[in-house]
């Protein structure tokens, strides 16, 4: 019986190490440094989605200076007519090799201020 009750005891103790609670600090400041990890990968992502700033570009929408990111992006442009008859011409083996849309290169431009997205 007395056995039983060092056992009981003892799981006791190691439920309540197991479970102890984690140091506040530690914890904000692990929580943080997460959270910055994750903000400048969020940049960084974001920078390669929407280009860095332009300093002299003026937004169109809201007229600020120094907010616009511009970055060339190539975009498809509809189905090419040229490239569905060369697709029918050799029995789609051009399409694997082209696709059939065409691609036209653009610049994306996006103000952080007012949020609108246009290209140009
Ligand atoms: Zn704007």
């Amino acid at each position: 019986m007395e056995a039983l009750a060092v056992i009981v005891l003892v799981l006791i103790i190691i439920v309540l190490i197991c479970y102890k609670k984690p140091d506040p600090v530690k914890v904000e400041a692990l929580r943080i440094q997460r959270q910055l990890e994750v903000e400048a990968l969020r940049k960084e992502e974001l920078l390669k989605k929407i280009g860095p700033i332009s300093p002299a570009y003026i937004c169109p929408h809201c007229k600020e200076k120094g907010h616009v990111h511009t970055i060339h992006v190539k975009r498809k442009k509809g189905v090419s007519g040229a490239k569905v008859t060369g697709a029918l011409l050799t029995c789609g083996v051009s399409v694997l090799a082209t696709g059939l849309s065409r691609k036209e290169g653009l610049t994306q431009a996006y103000c952080e201020n007012c949020n609108s997205t246009w290209d140009f």
